[in-house]
């Protein structure tokens, strides 16, 4: 039986998996593993809420290896630091439990068809500090770990007998990352004041997004950064555009005109690059996002056993441009290459990669959705905002569950969701 290994359980990756386990799995024809160094998987584009704490891995979360058993694959936890494609193995490395013991060995597999699906983490494009001064929000692990730093610090400032003191947080960078993680913060500080926090509102925080260029959202059709730039300004949150970070030390970002911007927590979330290891295996051709590059099915440029979908993937367009790092995207490429894996199985043509952009959307906690709908016609895109923008924003969370876990059981996991929103707690304490 051909081995089909997956590298990455995320946004794509655990869709092309859970596609590939109901064709190719449970016909017989190929088995399939996924592997992942995490243990639970969380859409990403739902980070910023588990570091703001208003959702919690156990009821959002997808545990890999319960998936795994429900349909039918191989769950292998694990980190890839090494891809053999003349051998057409790959190396995890060994994983060792909280005493430093080794849990699992270093374990070398072997594939017939591969897919890299690792996504991407924040590129700080070299600036001295940023890796030891600021957050990320790459993974479960850092959002939980910005979620524990900013639980302390609401306590130790509701502890405070002078109510004028407030918490600051400098988030650089103003795409979507940047603009909603501000307006769940503002949302949560709010929140605090009802789960043991008496003293505490958002009038005690103090956030600023710091974005280079001359507009936040820059990826995203002026309208749409006009209304969230008034959206952030009604809560407070002060946006400093064509502000340029150079450097940070503890406690502070420095701009390149010399402007110390302090805070409690400094958050840095502009701009994304494929992960350093890709780069150095050094086998792959990469652009300068470290992204590996492939051709029109999919296939890395280095072999056509190795597939290569989501934020990893480097898609050259007609234009020139590069396919967006977007959840969007990873979706579509998963749906892609699930097919031409398939076709390969049947021995039938693959068909090539065409990115459709459907709009995007920004999702400023309960206060603003906007963004905007391409239109089929001549690539015009529609402005909507409000609770049809909301609506839309839910549908992509919605349509991940559904290819996750099938019509029926997608179903149940979102009525849960919703139960769990009525009756559990607003906000995770610890
Ligand atoms: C806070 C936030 C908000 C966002 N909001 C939006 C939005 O509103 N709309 C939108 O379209 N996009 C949004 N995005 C971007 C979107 O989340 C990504 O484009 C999408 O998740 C990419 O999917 P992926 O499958 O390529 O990677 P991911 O979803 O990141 O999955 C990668 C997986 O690979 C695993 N992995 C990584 N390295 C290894 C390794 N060496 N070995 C084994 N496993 C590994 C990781 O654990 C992870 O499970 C947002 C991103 C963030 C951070």
């Amino acid at each position: 039986m051909q081995e089909i290994i997956v590298v990455g359980g995320g946004a794509g990756g655990l869709e092309l998996v859970s596609k590939l386990s109901r064709t190719l799995g449970k016909a017989g024809e190929a088995r399939i593993t996924l592997v992942d160094l995490s243990r639970t998987h969380v859409w990403k584009p739902l980070l910023h809420e588990v570091a703001a704490g208003v959702i919690d891995k156990n009821s959002d979360g997808v545990d890999y290896g319960i998936h795994a058993v429900r349909l039918g694959y191989q769950f292998q936890l694990g980190t890839m630091n090494h891809i053999d494609h003349l051998q057409k193995t790959i190396h995890l490395d060994a994983i060792l439990d909280d005493d430093n013991e080794v849990l699992l060995k270093e374990r070398t597999l072997k594939y017939d068809y591969l897919v890299l699906a690792v996504g991407s983490v924040s590129n700080d494009f070299g600036t001295p500090g940023i890796a030891q001064h600021s957050y990320f929000l790459d993974s479960l692990l850092q959002a939980e770990r910005f979620h524990k730093s900013l639980l302390n610090q609401l306590l130790k400032l509701n502890q405070q007998a002078d109510n004028s003191s407030q918490l600051k947080i400098a988030i650089v960078g103003g795409g979507a990352t940047g603009t909603e993680l501000a307006a769940e913060l503002h949302h949560v500080a709010n929140l605090a004041k009802s789960y043991g926090m008496p003293d505490m509102s958002s009038a005690r925080l103090s956030i600023s997004i710091l974005e280079a260029g001359p507009s936040i959202l820059p990826a995203l059709p002026q309208r749409i950064a006009h209304s969230a730039r008034s959206a952030l300004a009604k809560l407070g949150v002060e946006v400093l555009e064509n502000t340029r970070v150079s450097s940070a030390e503890k406690g502070v970002f420095i701009t390149t005109e010399q402007k110390r911007i302090e805070a409690d927590l400094l958050v840095w979330a502009a701009g994304v690059k494929a992960p350093d290891f890709i780069q150095k295996m050094g086998i792959f051709e990469t652009n300068r996002a470290q992204q590996v590059l492939v051709n029109e099915f999919l296939q890395s440029t280095l072999s056509p056993d190795i597939y290569v979908i989501g934020d990893c993937c480097g898609f050259k367009q007609a234009d020139g441009s590069w396919v967006p790092p977007r959840a969007q995207s990873a979706h579509q490429m998963a749906s892609t290459a699930a097919n031409n894996l398939i076709n390969s199985f049947k021995n039938k043509p693959l068909k090539g990669y065409h990115y459709v952009d459907y709009g995007s959307l920004v999702h400023l906690s309960k206060y603003s959705t906007v963004g905007s709908l391409m239109g089929s016609l001549m690539n015009s895109s529609m402005f909507i905002e409000g609770r049809l923008a909301r609506l839309v924003y839910v549908s992509l969370y919605n349509m991940h569950q559904f290819s996750v876990h099938g019509w029926f059981k997608g179903f149940l996991v979102l009525l849960s969701r919703k139960v769990s929103n009525i009756v559990g707690s607003k906000l995770k304490l610890h």
